[in-house]
Protein backbone atom coordinates (compact mmCIF):
# COMPACT_ATOMS: atom_id res chain seq x y z
CA UNK A 1 0.00 0.00 0.00
CA UNK A 2 0.85 3.41 -0.78
CA UNK A 3 1.09 5.94 2.07
CA UNK A 4 1.11 10.09 2.75
CA UNK A 5 1.73 12.15 5.28
CA UNK A 6 -1.89 13.99 6.61
CA UNK A 7 -1.51 17.47 5.89
CA UNK A 8 1.10 18.72 8.25
CA UNK A 9 0.78 16.38 11.34
CA UNK A 10 2.93 12.78 11.78
CA UNK A 11 -0.06 10.98 10.32
CA UNK A 12 0.54 8.34 7.75
CA UNK A 13 -2.54 7.44 6.10
CA UNK A 14 -3.03 4.56 3.28
CA UNK A 15 -3.52 6.44 -0.31
CA UNK A 16 -6.90 4.83 -0.66
CA UNK A 17 -9.51 5.11 2.18
CA UNK A 18 -12.39 2.68 2.88
CA UNK A 19 -15.52 5.17 2.42
CA UNK A 20 -18.28 2.80 4.33
CA UNK A 21 -21.60 3.47 1.88
CA UNK A 22 -21.44 0.83 -0.29
CA UNK A 23 -21.69 -2.70 1.69
CA UNK A 24 -23.64 -5.36 0.17
CA UNK A 25 -27.42 -3.60 0.22
CA UNK A 26 -28.63 -7.72 0.41
CA UNK A 27 -26.21 -8.08 3.33
CA UNK A 28 -27.60 -4.52 5.02
CA UNK A 29 -30.98 -5.78 4.82
CA UNK A 30 -30.64 -9.33 5.85
CA UNK A 31 -28.64 -7.87 9.10
CA UNK A 32 -25.36 -9.88 7.90
CA UNK A 33 -23.30 -6.76 9.52
CA UNK A 34 -20.59 -9.49 10.19
CA UNK A 35 -19.75 -10.30 6.22
CA UNK A 36 -19.83 -6.61 5.69
CA UNK A 37 -17.09 -5.93 8.47
CA UNK A 38 -14.88 -8.54 6.80
CA UNK A 39 -14.31 -6.05 3.62
CA UNK A 40 -13.28 -3.73 6.23
CA UNK A 41 -11.04 -6.31 8.20
CA UNK A 42 -9.66 -7.50 4.69
CA UNK A 43 -8.93 -3.90 4.09
CA UNK A 44 -6.93 -3.68 7.23
CA UNK A 45 -5.18 -6.71 6.39
CA UNK A 46 -4.15 -5.15 2.87
CA UNK A 47 -2.96 -2.07 4.87
CA UNK A 48 -5.64 0.46 4.37
CA UNK A 49 -5.89 2.80 7.86
CA UNK A 50 -8.60 5.01 6.85
CA UNK A 51 -12.10 3.95 7.44
CA UNK A 52 -14.89 6.86 6.49
CA UNK A 53 -18.14 6.34 7.63
CA UNK A 54 -21.46 8.72 8.95
CA UNK A 55 -24.67 8.35 10.43
CA UNK A 56 -27.49 7.38 7.56
CA UNK A 57 -25.30 5.57 5.44
CA UNK A 58 -25.85 2.10 4.71
CA UNK A 59 -29.81 2.15 6.02
CA UNK A 60 -27.75 3.79 9.59
CA UNK A 61 -25.76 0.69 9.64
CA UNK A 62 -22.32 1.75 8.69
CA UNK A 63 -20.96 3.22 11.64
CA UNK A 64 -21.97 0.07 13.52
CA UNK A 65 -20.38 -2.58 10.70
CA UNK A 66 -17.43 -0.51 10.98
CA UNK A 67 -17.79 -0.74 15.08
CA UNK A 68 -17.52 -4.72 14.43
CA UNK A 69 -14.32 -4.41 12.26
CA UNK A 70 -12.74 -1.80 14.60
CA UNK A 71 -12.98 -4.45 17.17
CA UNK A 72 -10.87 -6.84 14.89
CA UNK A 73 -8.20 -4.07 14.34
CA UNK A 74 -5.21 -3.08 16.35
CA UNK A 75 -7.47 0.74 17.00
CA UNK A 76 -3.90 2.12 17.27
CA UNK A 77 -3.27 1.64 13.90
CA UNK A 78 -6.46 2.84 12.29
CA UNK A 79 -8.10 6.39 11.91
CA UNK A 80 -11.72 6.34 11.86
CA UNK A 81 -13.96 9.34 10.44
CA UNK A 82 -17.52 10.37 10.90
CA UNK A 83 -19.79 13.68 11.01
CA UNK A 84 -22.73 15.66 11.25
CA UNK A 85 -24.53 18.74 10.49
CA UNK A 86 -27.32 20.42 11.49
CA UNK A 87 -29.34 20.05 8.84
CA UNK A 88 -30.68 22.60 5.97
CA UNK A 89 -30.60 26.31 7.02
CA UNK A 90 -34.41 26.73 7.37
CA UNK A 91 -34.75 23.43 9.93
CA UNK A 92 -34.27 23.98 13.75
CA UNK A 93 -31.35 23.27 14.17
CA UNK A 94 -30.43 20.40 17.15
CA UNK A 95 -29.07 22.30 20.62
CA UNK A 96 -25.83 21.24 22.04
CA UNK A 97 -26.59 18.56 24.30
CA UNK A 98 -28.22 17.12 21.14
CA UNK A 99 -25.44 17.37 18.80
CA UNK A 100 -23.22 15.64 21.99
CA UNK A 101 -25.95 12.21 22.18
CA UNK A 102 -25.15 11.91 18.62
CA UNK A 103 -21.11 11.96 18.93
CA UNK A 104 -22.17 9.61 22.06
CA UNK A 105 -24.53 7.02 19.48
CA UNK A 106 -21.26 7.15 16.52
CA UNK A 107 -18.97 6.45 19.51
CA UNK A 108 -21.29 3.43 20.95
CA UNK A 109 -22.25 2.05 17.66
CA UNK A 110 -18.19 2.45 16.38
CA UNK A 111 -17.07 0.61 19.92
CA UNK A 112 -14.70 3.06 20.78
CA UNK A 113 -13.36 6.35 22.77
CA UNK A 114 -13.03 8.41 19.89
CA UNK A 115 -13.21 9.55 16.36
CA UNK A 116 -10.09 10.96 14.64
CA UNK A 117 -11.59 12.92 11.89
CA UNK A 118 -15.11 14.43 12.67
CA UNK A 119 -17.02 16.42 9.76
CA UNK A 120 -18.77 19.26 9.65
CA UNK A 121 -20.91 17.64 7.00
CA UNK A 122 -21.95 18.51 3.47
CA UNK A 123 -21.96 22.41 3.43
CA UNK A 124 -23.13 23.10 0.19
CA UNK A 125 -22.27 26.92 -0.44
CA UNK A 126 -20.38 29.79 2.04
CA UNK A 127 -24.07 30.80 3.74
CA UNK A 128 -23.84 27.38 4.89
CA UNK A 129 -20.52 27.34 5.92
CA UNK A 130 -21.11 30.40 8.30
CA UNK A 131 -24.54 28.68 9.80
CA UNK A 132 -22.35 25.72 10.60
CA UNK A 133 -19.49 27.70 12.12
CA UNK A 134 -22.12 29.45 14.27
CA UNK A 135 -24.18 26.18 15.31
CA UNK A 136 -21.77 23.77 15.45
CA UNK A 137 -17.55 24.79 15.80
CA UNK A 138 -17.93 25.92 19.74
CA UNK A 139 -19.28 21.85 19.82
CA UNK A 140 -16.22 20.84 17.82
CA UNK A 141 -13.91 22.51 20.20
CA UNK A 142 -14.94 20.98 23.42
CA UNK A 143 -15.67 17.46 21.80
CA UNK A 144 -12.25 17.65 21.00
CA UNK A 145 -11.27 18.99 24.29
CA UNK A 146 -13.07 15.71 26.12
CA UNK A 147 -10.53 13.57 23.76
CA UNK A 148 -13.79 12.19 22.30
CA UNK A 149 -12.88 13.54 18.74
CA UNK A 150 -9.05 14.50 18.01
CA UNK A 151 -9.41 16.63 14.26
CA UNK A 152 -11.69 19.02 13.17
CA UNK A 153 -12.79 18.45 9.77
CA UNK A 154 -15.29 20.00 7.18
CA UNK A 155 -17.07 17.99 4.15
CA UNK A 156 -18.22 20.36 1.17
CA UNK A 157 -19.52 20.36 -2.15
CA UNK A 158 -18.64 23.74 -2.71
CA UNK A 159 -16.68 24.82 -5.90
CA UNK A 160 -12.56 25.77 -5.46
CA UNK A 161 -12.69 29.88 -4.54
CA UNK A 162 -15.34 28.71 -1.60
CA UNK A 163 -13.24 26.09 -0.84
CA UNK A 164 -10.12 28.26 -0.48
CA UNK A 165 -12.22 31.16 1.74
CA UNK A 166 -12.95 27.85 4.10
CA UNK A 167 -9.70 26.61 4.36
CA UNK A 168 -7.94 30.17 4.81
CA UNK A 169 -9.70 30.50 8.03
CA UNK A 170 -7.36 28.03 9.69
CA UNK A 171 -9.89 26.62 11.69
CA UNK A 172 -10.02 23.28 10.03
CA UNK A 173 -6.93 19.84 10.06
CA UNK A 174 -8.32 18.23 6.97
CA UNK A 175 -11.19 18.61 4.40
CA UNK A 176 -13.40 15.59 2.86
CA UNK A 177 -14.57 17.26 -1.10
CA UNK A 178 -15.67 15.40 -4.23
CA UNK A 179 -13.14 15.36 -7.01
CA UNK A 180 -12.51 13.78 -10.54
CA UNK A 181 -11.73 13.42 -13.91
CA UNK A 182 -14.86 15.30 -14.67
CA UNK A 183 -14.82 17.99 -12.47
CA UNK A 184 -10.57 18.26 -11.17
CA UNK A 185 -9.88 21.40 -13.14
CA UNK A 186 -12.87 23.93 -11.07
CA UNK A 187 -11.69 22.02 -8.07
CA UNK A 188 -7.84 22.40 -8.28
CA UNK A 189 -7.79 25.86 -6.46
CA UNK A 190 -9.33 24.46 -3.23
CA UNK A 191 -7.32 21.23 -2.90
CA UNK A 192 -4.28 23.73 -3.83
CA UNK A 193 -5.11 26.22 -0.84
CA UNK A 194 -5.55 23.19 1.39
CA UNK A 195 -2.74 21.85 0.55
CA UNK A 196 -0.62 24.94 1.25
CA UNK A 197 -2.37 25.42 4.78
CA UNK A 198 -0.67 22.03 5.88
CA UNK A 199 -4.29 20.52 5.73
CA UNK A 200 -5.17 16.91 4.90
CA UNK A 201 -7.06 16.47 1.81
CA UNK A 202 -9.40 13.73 1.37
CA UNK A 203 -11.47 12.59 -1.77
CA UNK A 204 -15.07 11.16 -1.83
CA UNK A 205 -16.87 10.25 -5.55
CA UNK A 206 -13.26 9.29 -7.82
CA UNK A 207 -15.33 7.84 -9.89
CA UNK A 208 -18.11 10.07 -10.78
CA UNK A 209 -20.42 9.09 -9.14
CA UNK A 210 -20.20 5.91 -11.36
CA UNK A 211 -20.21 8.13 -14.61
CA UNK A 212 -16.39 7.19 -15.39
CA UNK A 213 -17.32 3.39 -14.99
CA UNK A 214 -20.57 3.42 -17.06
CA UNK A 215 -18.60 5.40 -19.32
CA UNK A 216 -15.21 3.37 -20.17
CA UNK A 217 -15.01 5.01 -23.61
CA UNK A 218 -14.62 8.42 -23.01
CA UNK A 219 -11.91 8.05 -20.09
CA UNK A 220 -9.95 5.75 -21.97
CA UNK A 221 -7.15 8.34 -22.11
CA UNK A 222 -6.67 8.10 -18.29
CA UNK A 223 -5.39 3.99 -19.16
CA UNK A 224 -2.57 4.99 -21.64
CA UNK A 225 0.96 3.47 -20.64
CA UNK A 226 -0.49 1.37 -17.84
CA UNK A 227 -2.36 -2.19 -17.82
CA UNK A 228 -5.38 -0.56 -15.36
CA UNK A 229 -9.20 -0.52 -16.46
CA UNK A 230 -10.72 2.72 -16.50
CA UNK A 231 -12.38 2.67 -12.80
CA UNK A 232 -8.39 1.43 -11.72
CA UNK A 233 -6.95 4.35 -13.44
CA UNK A 234 -9.79 7.09 -12.45
CA UNK A 235 -8.78 6.84 -8.97
CA UNK A 236 -4.87 6.52 -9.47
CA UNK A 237 -5.41 9.56 -11.69
CA UNK A 238 -6.89 10.89 -8.31
CA UNK A 239 -4.73 9.76 -5.75
CA UNK A 240 -1.57 10.73 -7.70
CA UNK A 241 -2.30 14.78 -7.14
CA UNK A 242 0.49 15.83 -4.61
CA UNK A 243 -2.40 17.76 -2.81
CA UNK A 244 -4.77 14.74 -2.37
CA UNK A 245 -3.76 13.00 0.43
CA UNK A 246 -6.40 9.90 0.61
CA UNK A 247 -8.80 8.73 -2.15
CA UNK A 248 -12.17 7.58 -0.91
CA UNK A 249 -13.13 4.49 -2.79
CA UNK A 250 -16.32 2.71 -1.85
CA UNK A 251 -16.20 -1.19 -1.34
CA UNK A 252 -18.72 -4.20 -1.49
CA UNK A 253 -16.57 -7.09 -2.17
CA UNK A 254 -12.70 -7.97 -1.22
CA UNK A 255 -11.69 -8.49 -4.82
CA UNK A 256 -12.68 -4.25 -4.86
CA UNK A 257 -10.45 -3.56 -2.52
CA UNK A 258 -7.45 -5.70 -4.65
CA UNK A 259 -8.50 -3.28 -7.66
CA UNK A 260 -7.95 -0.49 -5.49
CA UNK A 261 -5.00 -1.16 -4.18
CA UNK A 262 -3.48 -1.79 -7.28
CA UNK A 263 -4.07 0.95 -8.69
CA UNK A 264 -1.90 3.09 -6.22
CA UNK A 265 0.74 0.78 -6.62
CA UNK A 266 4.22 2.87 -7.40
CA UNK A 267 2.39 5.98 -7.60
CA UNK A 268 4.04 8.58 -8.93
CA UNK A 269 3.05 12.18 -7.49
CA UNK A 270 2.47 14.68 -9.38
CA UNK A 271 0.97 18.66 -8.51
CA UNK A 272 -2.35 19.75 -9.78
CA UNK A 273 -1.30 22.24 -12.43
CA UNK A 274 0.75 19.49 -13.77
CA UNK A 275 -1.95 16.97 -13.69
CA UNK A 276 -4.19 19.50 -15.29
CA UNK A 277 -1.90 20.30 -18.06
CA UNK A 278 -1.39 16.89 -18.93
CA UNK A 279 -5.00 15.77 -19.14
CA UNK A 280 -6.87 19.10 -20.50
CA UNK A 281 -6.51 18.20 -24.11
CA UNK A 282 -7.42 14.36 -24.02
CA UNK A 283 -10.78 14.66 -22.37
CA UNK A 284 -12.81 13.45 -25.25
CA UNK A 285 -15.35 16.00 -27.04
CA UNK A 286 -18.03 14.73 -25.12
CA UNK A 287 -16.82 16.29 -22.47
CA UNK A 288 -17.59 19.42 -23.79
CA UNK A 289 -21.50 19.04 -23.44
CA UNK A 290 -20.99 18.46 -19.68
CA UNK A 291 -21.37 20.15 -16.88
CA UNK A 292 -18.49 20.89 -14.64
CA UNK A 293 -20.21 22.07 -11.68
CA UNK A 294 -17.65 25.09 -11.46
CA UNK A 295 -20.22 26.78 -10.14
CA UNK A 296 -19.74 30.16 -12.18
CA UNK A 297 -23.19 30.72 -12.79
CA UNK A 298 -24.46 31.64 -9.77
CA UNK A 299 -27.21 34.25 -9.27
CA UNK A 300 -30.13 32.71 -10.73
CA UNK A 301 -33.13 35.29 -9.69
CA UNK A 302 -35.68 32.23 -9.36
CA UNK A 303 -32.84 30.17 -7.29
CA UNK A 304 -32.80 27.73 -9.16
CA UNK A 305 -29.76 25.40 -8.25
CA UNK A 306 -28.36 25.10 -11.70
CA UNK A 307 -24.98 22.93 -10.98
CA UNK A 308 -27.50 20.35 -9.60
CA UNK A 309 -29.88 20.24 -12.45
CA UNK A 310 -26.93 20.14 -15.28
CA UNK A 311 -25.47 17.44 -12.91
CA UNK A 312 -28.56 15.80 -13.32
CA UNK A 313 -28.37 16.40 -17.56
CA UNK A 314 -24.91 14.61 -17.58
CA UNK A 315 -26.03 11.22 -16.52
CA UNK A 316 -28.29 11.64 -19.22
CA UNK A 317 -26.07 12.46 -21.89
CA UNK A 318 -23.58 9.83 -20.59
CA UNK A 319 -26.06 7.09 -20.25
CA UNK A 320 -28.57 8.03 -23.06
CA UNK A 321 -30.95 7.23 -20.44
CA UNK A 322 -33.78 9.66 -19.25
CA UNK A 323 -35.00 7.59 -16.79
CA UNK A 324 -31.12 8.34 -14.72
CA UNK A 325 -32.07 11.85 -14.61
CA UNK A 326 -35.30 11.02 -12.15
CA UNK A 327 -33.14 9.18 -10.22
CA UNK A 328 -30.42 11.34 -9.60
CA UNK A 329 -32.56 14.02 -8.57
CA UNK A 330 -34.84 12.48 -6.42
CA UNK A 331 -31.96 10.32 -4.60
CA UNK A 332 -28.82 12.24 -4.75
CA UNK A 333 -30.14 15.51 -5.21
CA UNK A 334 -33.33 15.67 -3.58
CA UNK A 335 -34.92 17.68 -5.68
CA UNK A 336 -38.21 17.67 -7.77
CA UNK A 337 -38.16 18.05 -11.66
CA UNK A 338 -40.80 20.74 -10.81
CA UNK A 339 -37.85 23.46 -9.67
CA UNK A 340 -36.86 23.08 -13.56
CA UNK A 341 -39.84 24.88 -14.39
CA UNK A 342 -39.77 28.29 -12.79
CA UNK A 343 -37.05 29.00 -14.94
CA UNK A 344 -37.99 32.63 -16.32
CA UNK A 345 -35.26 32.16 -19.52
CA UNK A 346 -33.82 35.74 -18.00
CA UNK A 347 -30.29 34.38 -19.81
CA UNK A 348 -28.19 35.18 -16.97
CA UNK A 349 -26.91 31.48 -16.45
CA UNK A 350 -26.03 30.98 -20.02
CA UNK A 351 -24.32 34.02 -20.04
CA UNK A 352 -21.76 33.23 -17.31
CA UNK A 353 -21.86 29.42 -18.01
CA UNK A 354 -17.70 28.95 -18.64
CA UNK A 355 -19.23 25.24 -20.95
CA UNK A 356 -21.70 27.77 -22.91
CA UNK A 357 -24.15 24.91 -22.46
CA UNK A 358 -27.54 25.58 -23.31
CA UNK A 359 -29.20 25.33 -19.76
CA UNK A 360 -32.69 27.01 -20.39
CA UNK A 361 -33.30 24.32 -23.15
CA UNK A 362 -31.68 21.14 -20.42
CA UNK A 363 -33.98 23.01 -17.45
CA UNK A 364 -37.04 22.78 -20.19
CA UNK A 365 -36.40 18.99 -20.85
CA UNK A 366 -36.24 18.48 -17.48
CA UNK A 367 -38.86 20.23 -16.19
CA UNK A 368 -41.03 17.66 -18.52
CA UNK A 369 -40.15 14.74 -15.87
CA UNK A 370 -42.39 16.01 -13.36
S1 LIG B 1 -32.21 31.52 -17.39
FE1 LIG B 1 -33.45 30.45 -15.88
S2 LIG B 1 -32.02 29.22 -14.73
FE2 LIG B 1 -30.82 30.72 -15.85
S3 LIG B 1 -30.55 32.41 -14.40
FE3 LIG B 1 -32.36 32.88 -15.61
S4 LIG B 1 -34.08 32.03 -14.45
FE4 LIG B 1 -32.22 31.12 -13.63
S1 LIG C 1 -23.90 25.08 -15.80
FE1 LIG C 1 -22.01 25.92 -16.66
S2 LIG C 1 -21.35 27.53 -15.25
FE2 LIG C 1 -22.91 26.28 -14.21
S3 LIG C 1 -21.76 24.80 -13.07
FE3 LIG C 1 -22.25 23.84 -15.02
S4 LIG C 1 -20.52 24.29 -16.38
FE4 LIG C 1 -20.35 25.65 -14.62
Amino acid sequence: MYYKQYGDTDMKVSAVGFGSMRFDEDDIRAGRLDKCADVQVYAYSKGINYFDTAPHYCDDKSEEVTGIALSQMDRNKVYVSSKTNFGTLETNHPTKQQFMDRLSLSLDRLRTDHIDFYHMWCMLNLKEWEAHMEALYSFFEDAKRQGMIKNIVFSSHMQGDDISEVVNTGKFKGMLIGYNALNYSFRQSGIEAAHKNGMGVVVMNPLGGGMIPRNPKLFEYLTEGTDLTVPEAALRFVASHKEITIALNGFTKKEHVDDAIKAVENLEEMPAADIVKKYQNKSSLALNDLCTSCGYCKGCPKDIPIPKFMDTYNEFILSGDKNSMTDRLNYHWHISPEVAKTCIACGHCERECTQHLPIIKRLEEIGKLA
